[in-house]
Formats: C-alpha cells, structure tokens, sequence
C-alpha cells in the first residue's frame, strides 16, 4: 500500500531533490553495472553489502558524490538489489533490472521517515540535506505517520511526488476460493476467464486524447530550441502525466480488486509473452497497429504491463489471507479451445472472434485465452479438477507443465 501526495518544495530544495534524483540514479546505474560485468567473470561475490561498501569509499574518493545524501545512495542500491532478487525469485514475472534514464526514471528513497502536519491541507516531510519539504495533505495524516518510507520521483511535467509506504501492511482479505485466469492484452485490456474486459483507456477521456494528439503535431512542425515549441512540449507533458496517473491508479485499484476476491490469478509469463507479442505483431495476434490505434504505445503498455504484474505480486504476497500468483507459457493459449482441447489455427475466425473447428465451442478470443491461461496454471499447481483443460491430455498441457513459475 503507498499514499501518494503531492510534493512543493522551494527553490532551494528543488535543487536538492534534484541532486538526489540523479546521484540516487548514477548509483543505481553504477552497481547495475557492476553486476552485469560480473557475469562475464565470477570472481568475487556482489551484493547489497559488497555494493554499500564500495559506495562509502567512493564517496571519500568523490566530493560530488560526497555532496550527496549518503542515505539516498545507499537506498538506491538497496532498490538494486531488489530489483535484482524479484528478478531471481521469478524471472517469468519479472524482468532483468535495466538502467535508470535521466527525464524518465526521476525519483530517490527516504528510508528513515519524519513526517509532520503543519495544518490540515498540509504536512511536511524530512528529507536529507532539503530539510522539511511541504506535501498537500489529500489523504488522512495517520496513514502518512504510519508510513515507513517514501518515494520522491519528479514527472516529466515538473511535480513532485512523494509515495508514502506503510511496511508489509497487507490487503486485507477472507479466502474466497475463486481462480482466475488473465490475459493482458496488446489492446490496453485485460481479459479475464470469466469473460470480463478490464479496459485501461476507459479512465483517459477522448477530448484530452485527441487535444494531445493535435498538439503532438504541432510540436512536429514547430522550430527546434523555439520558446513556442518549448511552451507545446510542456503542454504534451502535462497531458501525458495526468494520464500516466491515471494508470496508475488504474491499476491500483484493479489489483486490489482482484487479489481482493482470488485465492489464485494465473498469467502469462514475461519473457514468452514478449516474444509473441513482437513489434511486428503475429497473424494471431497483431500487435503494433492494435495499440497505436488506441492511443498508448507499446513501451508505455509493456511499461503498464510490468507495474501491473509487480502490484499483483506485492499485495498478493502480503495479503491475510495467502493468494497465488502463477505465470505460465502462453504457447497455444489463444489457438486452443478451452471447452474441447482442440487447437488449430482456424479456430480463430478473427481477431476477436473463436469458433472451434471441432466441437463449435464459440466466444470471445481472448475470454477463451483467458481460460486457457487459467487451466494451464490449474495444471501447473496441481489443483486441476475443475477445468476442462485437466481433462485432456494434449501436447499443450504437457508443455505448459514444464513451465512453473
Ligand atoms: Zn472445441
């Protein structure tokens, strides 16, 4: 669980937050390094530990390092590091660590965390060499007290923002005995076995869409280094933000719904879903014009995509009540009929439409990849029976059984 507020701080810690953004960056960027170097020679072990030391001295050796935070380097390793073990525990979930890039990734961690109110519109929190920053209180001052850390990250749009998180607070939840399947999209949609389409656009309003899209084509005319084309682009940003918050709760809130009412969510895993969902797209499922049509590119997607696994594993793993998130191998997923097994290309009369050739089970495509991803994952944790795919034994089952997650 995070709360998130919105940061002001002055002119002069303007520049500090600044300054810890890109340290908290060349840090992270420098171990990342460090370990992708290792691979290639396994001499010495490299860990948070191992990093943090080298940190210390390098800050002795550095004065514009030393003029950092030492806190706010040290965290950024400890995300590192993070970042690197989700990525061991589960490498069909989660994807190798990459580099941290200046104007995107705009952010730093406060650890030990000082919070207080000024007035009921406003708090403050501590923050190394800055001092007290101001924060708009939108939410109530308990929870943000209760907080253990928080994430300072800056948009594209010039706000700040500081993501207050209570330590392993977990989703509360009674088991419900309910299994899903989902199939994330190249549409902006989820699709899930039980035939429900969760839509991310449904939040980002079409005049703002279209006003963006003008303005985007104006930038491509306007002079490069102008004050006007300057003015446009910072326009595009705001418009961008609002809507990347929007995902962004977007997601929130559909996580938590789901792993509210399953005991177990079952998707497809990473690495294979990006190798059938190629820039070029498949005849199965075409995958560049898709989302261009509808607005939100591919990076941003796969971007959606990764935050959506990650919040659906973090509060499925501190949820009271325990739920399961398996990722599977979704070959044949979207050419199967979940109803009989059979498996052929023509089963798919159309991008939208799946009509099996041998038994005439028909539905929505990805409903019926949705229940396909479902029953593999049945399969995968042993807890078949109620599914039809347990029934078959078919050279798909034996496939996606080789792959647990
Ligand atoms: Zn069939």
């Amino acid at each position: 669980m995070s709360i998130r507020q919105r940061l002001y701080p002055n002119l002069d810690n303007n520049e500090i937050l600044v300054m810890h953004c890109s340290k908290a960056r060349f840090v992270y960027n420098l171990g990342l390094e460090q370990r992708n170097l290792w691979r290639k020679d396994r001499t010495a072990r490299i860990n948070y530990r191992t990093q943090a030391k080298e940190l210390a001295e390098a800050r002795q050796a550095f004065t514009w390092l030393k003029e950092g935070s030492s806190a706010v380097q040290q965290q950024a390793l400890r995300d590192l590091d993070k970042a690197f073990r989700n990525w061991w525990n589960n490498q069909a979930h989660f994807s190798r660590p990459t580099w941290r890039k200046a104007g995107i990734n705009e952010g730093f961690y406060i650890r030990d965390l000082s919070v207080r109110r000024i007035n009921h519109k406003w708090g403050q929190v501590l923050v190394p060499k800055a001092g007290w920053v101001k924060f708009r209180l939108s939410k109530p001052f308990s929870e943000i007290e209760a907080s253990t850390s928080a994430h300072v990250t800056l948009d594209r749009s010039g706000r700040w923002h500081a993501s207050f998180t209570q330590a392993q607070l977990g989703l509360k939840r009674e088991p419900t005995g309910a299994l899903l399947g989902l199939d994330m999209g190249v549409v902006a949609t989820v699709t899930t076995s039980e035939g429900q389409i969760l839509d991310m656009l449904e939040l980002l309003k079409k005049v703002e869409r279209q006003r963006k899209r003008r303005l985007e084509r104006k930038l491509a005319r306007q002079v490069k280094g102008s004050n006007r084309r300057a003015r446009t682009k910072l326009a595009v940003a705001k418009i961008s933000a609002r809507e990347s918050d929007r995902r962004k709760d977007w997601i929130e809130k559909k996580t938590t719904d789901l792993v509210r009412d399953y005991d177990l969510i079952v998707v497809e895993a990473l690495k294979v879903k990006n190798m059938t969902k190629s820039a070029s797209g498949t005849k199965d499922k075409p995958g560049k014009q898709v989302s261009q049509k509808r607005g939100l590119n591919r990076s941003i997607l796969e971007q959606s995509w990764g935050m959506f696994r990650q919040r659906l594993t973090d509060k499925a793993t501190h949820a009271t009540a325990p739920v399961t998130i398996v990722s599977i191998n979704p070959a044949y997923t979207s050419l199967r009929c979940s109803e009989c097994g059979h498996t052929d290309k023509g089963n798919r009369k159309s991008q939208a439409v799946f009509c099996c050739l041998s038994c005439g089970y028909t539905n929505n495509a990805d409903v019926n990849a949705a229940q396909n991803i479902l029953a593999a994952g049945l399969a995968v944790t042993g807890r078949g029976g109620t599914s039809h795919a347990n029934k078959h034994s078919d050279p798909m089952k034996r496939q996606l059984l080789e792959v647990v997650a």
